[in-house]
């Protein structure tokens, strides 16, 4: 406000010609300068301030002062987001999002970039690229690509976890209180005798799981719920978990720990409680702190670390060169203090583990699924899009498609394809592999 007044009163008093009117020119630069280029991916958000409390001495696991004991505490920033559609898409569509948290303990800053289903896309980073421009919309039409999204998964199975997560309920929250969240990737804890041992992060909402049943992009706005809560005191909370896993364990398994598209089973991996975070208050300047606020998995503490997770590693590059991009000289530096405790990786890289996208796609539709109802409206909405699939290659991805679903469970399979009017005989059953 001084500012302006002190520009407005040199301009009464002393009219200038435009251009050496160099008050008015900073404020013109400034005016075009103020916006950062949007982010490729989880554009749009919110985000709230809060608090994370420890509840359990943890220090058995990690020596991060922050879980060294109950009752420790740290200041959290929370940014929610939508992964693959553009900023200013209206809530209540289908989509992953984002839930990025900021923990700033004393001397350090943590960052822990999830979002709201357990699992990736794709584990090889050299996908990264096509799989968001096949979720992209088109952006001279503003429509959805389906034949490109679905040419792109029928191809790459381990694209089908997260898929029927997505075509799920789950897939349009009614709100962002009401998710989960997860590190997804697997990281590491370190304790004071450098052991180290692996770790995948769970968030589980207090406000229960809500669903919104039907795409109603109109009727939902996530960030006014999310201020609306936080200003009137009744703040979102989660319970924050973890996923323990010792190196002799991770070695004895038949299945690869470090692969993003698969959760670990919970009844070999129990969640171990780790605190709870709540949201109390909101930024002042939406600009200044969510829309410039920077998360990178290489913001680390001491007593936490990354693992052989090829999806984490590229994420290490990724997220801070697209904050080089997006920010240029205003992006943080990382404020990793434990460069040291990355473990000996090794060890991992002559293990080969065998492919199996479809194992725990099923134990998702006969398990995670409860109902009969959710199982059909999962098929419902699945059939929903791709019976839009306009492409002279049509046939070839839906047939491709349909055999990682059979492949997964044969009644999904049979749903989709009665869904989308095709018969299924039993060529087409020896071609899936039954
Ligand atoms: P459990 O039977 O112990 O638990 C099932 C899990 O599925 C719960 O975490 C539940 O979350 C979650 N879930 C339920 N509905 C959905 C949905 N529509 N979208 C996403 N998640 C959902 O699981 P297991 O560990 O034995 O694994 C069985 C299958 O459950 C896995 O193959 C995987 O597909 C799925 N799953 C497993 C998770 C894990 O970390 N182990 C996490 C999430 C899913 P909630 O408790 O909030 O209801």
């Amino acid at each position: 406000m001084e500012g302006n007044n002190i520009r407005n009163k040199a301009r009464t008093e002393q009219p200038k010609p435009v251009m050496s009117d160099f008050l008015l020119q900073e404020e013109l630069a400034g005016f075009v300068r103020e916006r950062i280029p949007e982010r490729v991916v989880f554009a749009g958000g919110a985000g709230a301030y809060g608090t994370f409390i420890t509840s359990a001495d943890l220090s058995r696991y990690t020596r991060a002062e922050l879980f060294s004991k109950a009752g420790n505490s740290c200041r959290i920033f929370a940014r929610f987001s939508s992964f693959f559609n553009e900023k200013g898409t209206p809530d209540g569509v289908r989509d992953v999002r984002g839930f990025a948290v900021k923990f700033m303990p004393e001397g350090g800053v943590w960052d822990l970039a999830g979002q709201n289903f357990p699992v990736s896309f794709v584990e090889d980073p050299g996908k990264f690229k096509t799989l968001v421009h096949v979720l992209k919309k088109n952006p001279e039409t503003n429509t959805e690509n389906r034949a490109a999204a679905w040419e792109f998964f029928s191809q790459n199975p381990e694209t089908l976890h997260l898929l029927l997560m997505l075509f799920s309920g789950r897939g349009i929250p009614a709100g962002y209180g009401n998710m989960d969240g997860f590190g997804v990737n697997t990281f590491s804890f370190v304790n004071e005798n450098e052991e180290i041992f692996w770790v995948k992060f769970h968030l589980k909402t207090r406000q229960g799981i809500r669903n919104s049943e039907e795409e109603n992009p109109g009727r939902l706005n996530f960030a006014q719920s999310l201020v609306d809560d936080v200003s009137s005191g009744n703040f979102p909370k989660w319970k924050m978990y973890a996923q323990i896993m010792t190196p002799e364990q991770a070695h004895a398994l038949d299945w690869n720990p470090f692969d993003p598209t698969r959760v670990w089973p919970h009844g070999d991996f129990p969640l171990a409680e780790l605190g709870e975070l709540e949201l109390s208050s909101l930024p002042k300047n939406y600009f200044e702190e969510v829309e410039k606020a920077a998360f990178s998995p290489t913001n680390l503490i001491d007593g936490i670390g990354i693992s052989p997770d090829r999806n984490l590693q590229a994420r290490l590059f990724a997220y801070r060169d697209a904050q080089r991009y997006r920010l240029g000289t205003q992006a943080a530096q990382p404020q990793s203090s434990n460069p040291h405790i990355l473990g000996d990786f090794s060890q991992y890289e002559t293990v080969s583990y065998p492919q199996d996208p479809y194992t725990q796609c099923g134990l998702f539709y006969t398990k995670a699924l409860k109902t009969d109802e959710e199982r059909s409206r999962l098929a419902e909405n699945i059939v929903k899009s791709m019976i839009e699939i306009s492409s002279p290659r049509k046939n070839d991805i839906i047939f491709r498609q349909l055999c990682h679903f059979f492949r997964a469970n044969v009644e999904l399979g049979m749903k989709i394809s009665t869904g989308l009017g095709i018969n299924i005989d039993m060529n087409m059953m020896s071609h899936a592999g039954f």
